[in-house]
């Protein structure tokens, strides 16, 4: 029996425990084959069984309109950062970014390597990331080749609530951290990436859902392999795809349909986040959260201690419990736990008591 850990790692994250079974029972011998998934040709009918179903299963659980593609790319959100502009950033065009973290940062700055760009918000002041601009607060230019954001900022632990109103362009959307927390109307986007490896599967694999009618639009100015209307002709079958990360997808997607799809994650994932909001604001101001309320993540709660010392006193000895990965990110410091779709209610609750218990004998 291996020990059971609560994992709180911001990402590479947990994986449905379900997940990581059937790969250990497929592992040697993948349906009959005699060997691993990973050992078959990407274009041989084994692995293309699992691939069809990775897509299906995104396009169901998503409710993916067929006026979209559904891509897997590599290089990992950060290479989106750059394929984005590359793609559809026009000669004499511009694009907007509203800047909320250090991801919507870094796409922003490779952006600006490609063309003409213009922040159309920002989410709270110089560096602090405490908030999301409201509605009312964007400048947007009804002009520009596309309205570019991050749904939720894994570092500052902030959230979009509601899908902000791009007044008719094409809007695009990292969605790297909360990618099938609930459901969303995918036909309002015209780009959605996320790296897998925190919400749905390993590291090495980027989902993309691409409405096809603005990827027509593309840029046909650069390398064929930067296209993503080649991977959506050769339906991510161009290159060899990273065919164990997407079998692994399709695992954890196959327990998410199974546990009542992205309305049943979302009651879950709801649960979790109250929970520990609950924990900080009944704290007395023992925990305190660095968030404005109406923009908190309920996929990356944050919170301060009345001390640096405290802090890595808690980390440490949460550790010790068995709870992993609490640690803040370097840029921000404090505590961070990660909520994803793979952390049970049950797992929460341990860290909760914890944090009572840790504030009676530290308070
Ligand atoms: C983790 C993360 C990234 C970076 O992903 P990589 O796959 O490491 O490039 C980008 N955006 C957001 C919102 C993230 O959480």
């Amino acid at each position: 029996m291996s020990k059971d850990v609560v994992n709180f790692n911001a990402g590479p994250a947990g994986l449905p425990r379900k997940a990581l079974e059937r790969a250990r029972d497929e592992m040697m011998d993948f349906e009959g084959t005699g060997m691993s998934v990973m050992e078959h040709s990407h274009r041989g009918k084994h692995y293309e069984k699992v691939h069809r179903e990775a897509i299906a299963l995104t396009k169901s659980l998503m409710g993916v309109p067929d006026t979209h593609d559904i891509l897997f790319v590599q290089g990992g959100a950060s290479q989106l950062f750059a394929t984005v502009p590359m793609n559809f950033l026009q000669k004499d065009g511009s694009a907007d970014y509203i800047v909320t973290g250090t991801w919507s940062k870094k796409a922003l700055s490779e952006a600006k390597l490609l063309g003409k760009t213009k922040v159309a918000g920002k989410g709270g002041e110089g560096d602090t990331f405490t908030r999301i601009p409201r509605q009312d607060e964007l400048s947007l230019d009804p002009a520009a080749n596309y309205l570019h954001y991050t749904t939720n900022n894994t570092i500052a632990g902030t959230q979009y609530q509601e899908i902000p109103d791009a007044k008719g362009v094409p809007l695009v959307a990292d969605m790297s951290s909360d990618i099938m927390w609930k459901p969303i109307d995918v036909s309002k986007f015209s780009l959605i990436y996320a790296g897998a490896q925190k919400n749905i599967g390993p590291s090495g694999v980027v989902l993309v859902i691409i409405e096809k009618s603005w990827m027509e639009k593309g840029r046909q100015d650069i390398p064929v392999i930067f296209r993503f209307k080649t991977h959506a002709e050769a339906e991510s079958l161009y290159n060899t795809p990273p065919t164990f990360g997407i079998y692994m997808m399709r695992n954890v997607l196959s327990v998410i349909a199974e546990q009542g799809g992205l309305v049943g994650i979302e009651t879950k994932n709801r649960k979790k986040s109250a929970l520990l909001y609950a924990a900080i604001d009944e704290s007395g101001g023992y925990y305190r959260s660095p968030v404005e309320t109406a923009s908190r993540s309920h996929m990356n709660v944050v919170w301060r201690l009345p001390s640096e010392e405290l802090e890595n006193k808690f980390v440490k000895e949460a550790e010790a419990a068995d709870m992993t990965g609490l640690k803040g990110h370097r840029a921000v410091g404090g505590v961070r736990a990660s909520i994803y779709n793979a952390v049970t209610v049950a797992g929460v609750e341990k860290l909760v008591s914890f944090m009572a218990d840790f504030k009676k004998r530290n308070g």
